[in-house]
C-alpha cells in the first residue's frame, strides 16, 4: 500500500521554520488537519492546515520530551471532528540529523492515540511525522489491522514534485537491494 501525504511547498516551508526555530534545542510539535482519498494501492493524505503548538499550548517541554496541555489536544481534536479531517500528528527530534526514527515514547503514545482518534473522528486514515534536522520518519494507522504502517514518501508539491523517502522506507528498501 503506497500511501502518501501531500503537502503545498509554501505550508512545508512555514511548518518546517515553525518546528525548528532558531536557538532552539527542544522539541517542539504540531497537529495536520488533512484530507483523504483513497486510491488502488493506498492513500493520499493531504494537508490542509497545520496549527504549531506554541509555549501556550504545553504543559512540559525539552530537548527529549515534549507534553501539550489537555485543552489543547481537545481544542485540536474538536476542530477536526467539525471540518472532517484526518489528523496528522508532527513531532521532532532536534537531536537528531540524518535517519531519523520514531522512539518508543513514541511508540507507546500513539498505540494510545491512533485508536482513540479512529474512535472520536473515524478511520482517517490518521498519521504521524517526526523529523530529524536532515531527515523525517512517518506512519499511518489502519484501523482495519490495528497496526501502524509506513508511509511511503511526503510528496512537497511546488514548480516541481519532490518526494522525501521516510527512514523506515529506505530501511525496507536498503534491506531488500531495491
Ligand atoms: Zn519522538
Amino acid at each position: 500500500m503506497k500511501t502518501c501525504i501531500l503537502i503545498i511547498e509554501q505550508e512545508y516551508s512555514s511548518l518546517i521554520n515553525k518546528l525548528f526555530p532558531p536557538n532552539s534545542a527542544d522539541e517542539h510539535f504540531g497537529f495536520g488537519f488533512a484530507g483523504v482519498s483513497r486510491h488502488s494501492e493506498g492513500f493520499n493524505i493531504l494537508l490542509r492546515t497545520f496549527i504549531f503548538a506554541d509555549h501556550s499550548c504545553l504543559e512540559k517541554q525539552s530537548g527529549g520530551f515534549i507534553r501539550p496541555k489537555q485543552e489543547f489536544i481537545k481544542y485540536v481534536w474538536e476542530l477536526a471532528k467539525n471540518s472532517d479531517s484526518a489528523l496528522i500528528d508532527f513531532h521532532t527530534h532536534p537531536f537528531c540529523s540524518k535517519g531519523v526514527s520514531f522512539s518508543s515514547i513514541d511508540d507507546n503514545s500513539e498505540n494510545k492515540s491512533f485508536p482513540m482518534a479512529v474512535d472520536y473522528l473515524g478511520e482517517g486514515p490518521h498519521s504521524s511525522v517526526v523529523f530529524g534536522r536532515d531527515s523525517l520518519d512517518a506512519r499511518w494507522y489502519d484501523p482495519q489491522a490495528k497496526i501502524r504502517k509506513p508511509i511511503f514518501g511526503i510528496k512537497i508539491i511546488g514548480n516541481r514534485l519532490v518526494t522525501i523517502t521516510p527512514t523506515s522506507i529506505s530501511r525496507i528498501r536498503g534491506k531488500n537491494n531495491i
